[in-house]
């Protein structure tokens, strides 16, 4: 399901097979949080900017529309049209960053939906039930993504709480795969590792966690407001506890630079909704760093966002035009906006892993890891 072809360092390059088509990594998924793409980018236009995994989440999925109503309508891939591998988050970290009342016990976690108050219970089973409903190509354990900073004795409890869950997870997996009517029965789960920003926690949870089969191993809980320091020390310290036969996925990260640093590290997924939310914001990347395209220096500027880039805007669009679009606040300007950045990170990607293949990627690091993340 997963082979390591080429190693320079601790960076991989790797092929993923999964029941919906096989992924080159290192890779980025793409984040379709509600089944579409803010900034009015559908699954067709994902095709066009070298998409390979899109991801989906699974507690906006439960409250809109249910996850009842996708697998009636036949599944996930099929209600957004989207025929490529889909990896569904666990729902998780929504329960703990958007739900204002949360009540945490041993069974899961009761919330109050952040669209109407009702209250939902969630725990590993229903999370497990809800990603099977929607049919996933991959499903994420349900953990608790503890806040930053939390006290020792908090991440100590909490993450003993998440390995206990990820055991029933596994177990509620196997059952519903084995089901008649899955919509898709081969679908893949993988574990996290939490233990906020402890070390022997992270690296004794990573250990027990690895002790259960899972099709995958990711990290959790970075990228939550802890210095970039930090978040490389914590990937250093539990990357050597991974299996090395199991794609390796950083939750929620990260600017260029952390993607091509995490990857010199031994990752191999990623995801992250930072180019679509800056595209948003009107700041685009390019090979050169960072631009924002709302400055009055591009009023007149004939180029593309980037010279470089062959993306559908690049390849059409003058950074002039694309500057009045959003000074005009037309709806058009989002949608350029994030299909040139997420193209710009899928295409990242891409030179990652043709400098694995190459055997050049330490070049690649030194002439890119700090010139992607300036701004221009
Ligand atoms: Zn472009």
């Amino acid at each position: 399901m997963f082979e390591v072809i080429k190693t320079q360092g601790r960076a991989r390059r790797g092929v993923f097979q999964c029941a919906h088509g096989t992924v080159q990594t290192p890779v980025f998924m793409n984040v379709g949080t509600q089944a579409a793409i803010k900034g009015a980018v559908s699954a067709l236009d994902l095709k066009e900017i070298g998409c390979q995994v899109e991801l989906s989440n699974t507690y906006h999925l439960h409250l809109r529309p249910g996850d009842g109503v996708v697998k009636e309508m036949g599944g996930l891939h099929k209600f957004m049209h989207w025929d490529g591998p889909i990896l569904t988050d666990s729902g998780g970290f929504q329960v703990f960053s958007l739900s204002g009342l949360r009540k945490i016990k041993e069974e899961g976690v009761t919330f109050a939906s952040h669209i109407d108050g009702r209250k939902i219970f969630m725990g590993p089973e229903e999370s497990m039930r809800i990603q099977s409903n929607l049919g996933s190509d991959i499903a994420m354990a349900f953990d608790e993504c503890v806040e930053n900073p939390a006290t020792y004795e908090y991440a100590k409890n909490s993450c003993e709480r998440t390995l206990r869950w990820l055991a029933r997870c596994k177990e509620e997996h196997d059952k519903l795969n084995a089901q008649p009517d899955a919509v898709n029965p081969h679908q893949m789960l993988f574990g996290i590792n939490q233990g906020a920003t402890f070390p022997d926690l992270r690296v004794w949870h990573m250990q027990e966690t690895a002790k259960i089969d899972c099709d995958g191993y990711a990290i959790g809980g970075l990228a939550v407001g802890e210095p970039t320091e930090v978040m490389y020390d914590i990937i250093d310290a539990v990357e050597p506890h991974m299996p090395q036969n199991k794609p390796r996925y950083l939750m929620g990260v990260g600017t260029p630079s952390n993607i091509i640093e995490a990857v010199a590290r031994g990752v191999d997924f990623f995801d992250c909704v930072m180019p679509a939310r800056n595209a948003r914001h009107g700041k685009l990347y390019t090979w050169e760093g960072s631009i924002n395209i709302k400055n009055e220096k591009y009023k007149l500027d004939e180029s593309p966002i980037d010279p470089q880039c062959d993306c559908p805007v690049c390849r059409n669009f003058s950074r002039g035009y694309l500057r009045h679009l959003f000074v005009a606040g037309e709806m058009l300007a989002m949608r350029l906006a994030v299909l040139h950045n997420l193209y710009f990170y899928n295409s990242l990607m891409a030179h990652i892993r043709a400098a694995l293949d190459e055997g050049t990627f330490d070049a690649f690091r030194e002439t890119y890891s700090a010139k992607l993340d300036q701004r221009l």
